[in-house]
């Protein structure tokens, strides 16, 4: 039988019977062999193995690394989006300070209330760790600052819708229409500064405008406020006196009505009908002189008509009433 015979016999010096003998026909000598064999052949087979799956990917990891590459490549576009999102908000950042901000005489916010300083928290240190890690946290860090600066660009917007509706109360509250109707300026009868007084015919300084119109015609308001003074004023006749808050008042003289329920304390808008013209105090015809005061100091009205005047309507104004020489009082 092949397992008991062999081309090359091994022997055994046997120490006993001092001789030798042939030692590879018994089953013990085969199976000895056989796990010899065996296990070198299981050792390079496992070394194989590790070899194998330390430098030949298997099908996970080959998917795994395609998942990394596009997660790669989508932090890639990720950060160029950033990068564009943050270009725009320092535009409106740009216009808020600049023009918004401005406009309703708010402070600039400074830059570094805008932005934050985003770039030394320690909380992205644990992205420096990963081969990949740079762009997550170069997205992370420009995230963090959009939040930032758009968490500080809403506020201020907050802050201008309040600052403009104050505005808002405030504009309402400042003469600025004619108080009367007065389309084609030939109303326009006399303007603010040094003119001949109508009775005495010597230079006077004349504190309001004349507006000449047939007794009876509608007096607005010019701007929102409360009746401080109604009745008869010497010189002034029977006259009207709206304080608007804000340190503004306006006046208006030579009434020859007042209109029905007015009384001190009357609270009236821009544009009420409050009285009608007439001749009353001293007056050389039928006309409403107009005053207007801030922090009780008198105004050139003319520059109070904004809400009704075109900048030509304003300069035909300007030329009409510094023509006339003579005032109505
Ligand atoms: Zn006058």
């Amino acid at each position: 039988m092949a397992l008991f015979s062999s081309e090359n016999p091994h022997y055994k010096y046997n120490r006993k019977t001092l001789k030798y003998e042939r030692i590879d026909n018994t089953y013990g000598y085969h199976i000895r062999r056989f796990l010899r064999v065996a296990t070198l052949g299981i050792l390079i087979g496992v070394g194989v193995f590790v070899l194998l799956i330390t430098f030949i990917p298997s099908p996970a990891q080959k998917r795994l690394a395609e998942e990394n590459d596009r997660i790669n490549s989508q932090y890639q576009l990720l950060d160029r989006q950033l990068d564009e999102a943050l270009r725009i908000m320092s535009i409106i950042q740009e216009r808020d300070d600049n023009f918004y901000r401005v406009m309703l005489q708010a402070d600039s916010i400074p830059t570094s209330i805008r932005t934050g300083n985003l770039s030394h928290t320690a909380r992205y240190d644990q992205w420096d760790e990963m081969r990949t890690g740079t762009i997550v946290k170069q997205t992370s860090q420009k995230m963090d600052q959009l939040n930032k600066m758009l968490y500080t660009q809403s506020n201020s917007f907050d802050e201008l819708v309040q600052l403009a509706k104050e505005r808002e109360d405030r504009l309402q509250h400042l003469p600025a229409i004619q108080p009367v109707s007065n389309k084609d300026l030939k109303r326009t009868a006399s303007g603010y500064g040094r003119r001949i007084d109508p009775i005495y015919k010597t230079i006077r300084f004349h504190k309001g405008m004349d507006f000449s119109a047939p007794t009876g015609t509608d007096i607005f308001a010019t701007a929102d406020g409360t009746i401080t003074s109604i009745g008869w004023k010497q010189g002034y006749g029977y006259c009207i006196i709206i304080d608007h808050g804000y340190d503004y008042t306006t006046l208006y003289a030579h009434i020859s009505k007042f209109k029905k329920g007015l009384r001190r304390g009357s609270k009236v808008s821009r544009g009420d009908v409050i009285a009608y013209v007439g001749n009353t105090g001293k007056s050389t015809g039928p006309h409403l002189h107009y005053e207007v005061r801030y922090k009780g100091v008198h105004q050139n009205p003319q520059n109070y008509y904004f809400l009704d005047l075109s900048p030509e309507e304003y300069d035909e104004m300007v030329r009409i009433s510094s023509n006339s020489s003579q005032t109505f009082d």
